[in-house]
């Protein structure tokens, strides 16, 4: 069975072909991924009638990419997954209404998905993938949020964050500091160089003895801490270290207490702050510490990609889940995972 995935829900373009064989063993054929980070940068984020647009142009091209890196053909695709939601509701309308007009046009069927199981899913991808159940902690530009991951389409929310996602802090903070969009990346690479335990920010919620999250305070706590100062290039590395220090103990010590709590032995992280090597380091080594296995997508599959999408479709019809007929266009910007079921 040889699904298309399309991803349209924000700032990329992804499009990507799987192949699920009838042991239920699948594999990546090819993909093909376009970044828009460049257009929106000096707007410093995302502007949706842009993102709308740019995806119109770049579809049909990525699609050829794909389809040629594997020597595949569109008769040959069997569905058509595609993000039918969370996410900016004209750049899911691009992908939407492609997705449905091809498989219209083709006479095959669709899969609309949630785009976060598509980052929960995505490890799956990888070479030495987890085996359900597990725990997830899904860290993305919007979310963060604790699951219990029994199976395909068995989602239970443990816990979320109750106001800015983690890498929506990484992000903010890093705007602060002038360090450009998307700033993530940025000031996890001035961190490196900084000194740590120089500059202590808070925990926010750290103890409070649940899973959830709180990171909205950080921005407020890192703008008191420069304002009026002069930072040279050493004081501005350990205050982005400060930072990323405080988001990650958060995100480690909650992951761990639900990986606790569950009484699991693998945990996922997915999402685009699964890129973080402070993250992945300090999970690595408490995960030797409490035996458990942790495990991430690939590097370039942790930022939205079509790869989680043609593989989230796969899984989910290789797990009895019903493709629909192609034509309705319904798009879903809003849309709890909780909600979902197989
Ligand atoms: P959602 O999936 O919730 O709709 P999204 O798709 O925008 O949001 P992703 O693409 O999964 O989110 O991730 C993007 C986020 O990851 C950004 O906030 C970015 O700053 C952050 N990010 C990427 N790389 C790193 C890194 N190395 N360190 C910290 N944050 C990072
Ligand atoms: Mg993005
Ligand atoms: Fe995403």
């Amino acid at each position: 069975m040889l699904v298309l995935g399309i991803e349209s829900s924000c700032d990329e373009t992804g499009v990507a072909l799987y192949e699920m064989g009838s042991d239920g063993t699948g594999t990546l054929l090819g993909h093909a991924l376009h970044s828009q980070i460049a257009m929106h940068r000096e707007y410093g984020g995302v502007v949706p009638e842009l993102a709308s647009r740019d995806h119109i142009r770049r579809t049909v091209p990525l699609l050829r990419q794909a389809l040629a890196d594997c020597g595949r053909t569109l008769e040959q695709v069997d569905a058509i997954a595609y993000t039918q939601g969370p996410g900016l509701a004209g750049a899911l309308l691009v992908g939407a209404a492609f997705a449905e007009g091809l498989a219209t046009a083709l006479g095959k069927p669709t899969v609309p998905l949630h785009h976060l199981e598509g980052h929960l899913l995505s490890p799956l991808l990888s070479a030495s993938p987890p085996r359900f159940p597990f725990v997830a902690l899904l860290v993305s530009g919007g979310h963060t949020q604790i699951m219990r991951v029994s199976g395909v389409g068995q989602y239970e929310l443990l816990g979320e964050t109750l106001d800015d996602a983690a890498g929506e802090a990484f992000d903010k903070t890093a705007k602060l500091l002038g360090l450009g969009y998307p700033g993530g990346p940025a000031l996890a690479r001035l961190a490196e160089g900084g000194k740590p335990g120089a500059v202590v920010f808070p925990r926010p919620m750290l103890h409070s003895g649940d899973l959830d999250f709180s990171f909205s305070g950080l921005k407020t706590a890192v703008l008191t801490y420069v304002r009026g100062k002069e930072l040279d290039e050493q004081a501005r590395a350990d205050v982005c270290r400060g930072i990323q220090d405080a988001i990650v103990d958060v995100l480690v010590t909650k992951a761990l207490a639900a990986v606790k709590k569950t009484g699991m032995q693998q945990l996922v992280v997915a999402g685009g702050v699964g890129a973080n090597r402070e993250l992945r380091r300090r999970l690595n080594a408490k995960a030797v510490k409490a035996r458990i296995q942790v495990y991430y997508p690939e590097l370039e599959f942790c930022t939205d990609n079509g790869a989680m999408i043609a593989l989230a479709g796969a899984l989910r019809l290789a797990a009895g889940a019903q493709a629909k007929a192609a034509g309705p266009i319904a798009i879903r910007p809003r849309w709890p995972l909780s909600e979902l079921t197989l």
